[in-house]
C-alpha cells in the first residue's frame, strides 16, 4: 500500500470526511484491521481564505507547495488537495513535487461518464463555478457540458460555503435553497449534479435530489485509495 499525502484544512470539516472515507475504503478492500497509510498537512484556513478573496493566489500557492513538499519529505507517495477551489493551483503544486498529484476533477469526470451522462451542473465556490480551471478541464478533457447556477444563485451557493459549511453550520434553510437551485439546473438539462465543493455533501443528501449527485470529496478520497492500492 502506498502512502496518501493529504493537504487538508480547507476546511477541516471536509478533511474529516476524507479521513473517514479513505480508511473505510481501505478496510472494505483489504478487510480486517487494515486502514489507510496517510499523512495529513492541515493548513490554517483563515489564512487561505483571506488570500483567495484578495486574489493573492501566488501566496496561497507558496503555502500549498510547501505543504505538498512536507508531505513528500514525510513519505507520501501521492498527494491530494482536499478541496476543489484550490485546484486552481494544481499545476503549480504538481510541478513542485516529485510524486503524482491526483486532480479532483479527473475521477469526478470519470464517474459522470461512467454514469452515461454528458450534461452536468457544477456547484461550488464562485472561483470553481465561474473560472476556467475546473470547468474547462471537464469540458475539454472529458467533453462534458457543464451548467452553472445564475449569478444570484451562485452568490447563495458561495456564501453558504464560507459562512456556514466551512464553519460546521448545517442549516435547513440553506439545504432547501440548494435544492431549489438544483431543481432549476435539472430543468435546464442537468442529468447530474457535481457537488464541486468538498463540504456540500454535508448539506445536500443524495436521496433528496431529483438526479444523481457526484460528491467530489467521496470520489476523490476513493480514487486516492485506488491509486494507493495499485502497484
Ligand atoms: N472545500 C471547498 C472546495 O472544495 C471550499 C473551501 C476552499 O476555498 O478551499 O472548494
Amino acid at each position: 500500500m502506498r502512502t496518501i499525502g493529504m493537504i487538508g484544512g480547507m476546511s477541516w470539516e471536509s478533511t474529516l470526511v476524507y479521513y473517514r472515507i479513505i480508511n473505510e475504503a481501505v478496510r472494505e478492500r483489504l478487510g480486517g484491521l487494515h486502514s489507510a497509510k496517510s499523512i495529513l498537512y492541515s493548513v490554517d484556513f483563515a489564512e487561505i481564505e483571506a488570500l483567495q478573496h484578495v486574489g493573492r493566489w501566488d501566496a496561497a500557492q507558496a503555502i500549498l507547495v510547501e505543504a505538498a513538499r512536507s508531505l513528500v519529505r514525510a513519505g507520501a507517495d501521492l498527494v491530494i488537495i482536499c478541496t476543489n477551489t484550490m485546484h486552481k493551483l494544481a499545476d503549480g503544486v504538481a510541478a513542485g513535487i516529485v510524486v503524482p498529484l491526483l486532480h479532483i476533477a479527473d475521477p469526478t469526470a470519470d464517474a459522470v461518464l461512467a454514469a452515461g451522462m454528458d450534461t452536468v451542473a457544477l456547484l461550488g465556490t464562485r472561483f470553481t463555478m465561474e473560472e476556467e480551471f475546473y470547468r474547462k478541464r471537464l469540458e475539454d478533457r472529458y467533453r462534458l457540458r457543464v451548467l452553472i447556477p445564475d449569478a444570484v444563485q451562485r452568490q447563495t451557493v458561495h456564501n453558504t460555503i464560507y459562512t456556514e459549511l466551512c464553519l460546521g453550520r448545517i442549516r435547513e434553510g440553506s439545504r432547501q435553497a440548494y435544492l431549489r437551485i438544483i431543481e432549476d439546473l435539472v430543468e435546464r438539462g442537468a442529468q447530474g449534479i457535481i457537488l464541486g465543493c468538498t463540504e456540500i455533501g454535508l448539506l445536500v443528501r443524495a436521496e433528496s435530489c431529483p438526479v444523481p449527485v457526484f460528491d467530489t470529496a467521496r470520489i476523490h478520497a476513493e480514487a486516492a485509495v485506488s491509486a494507493a492500492l495499485t502497484d
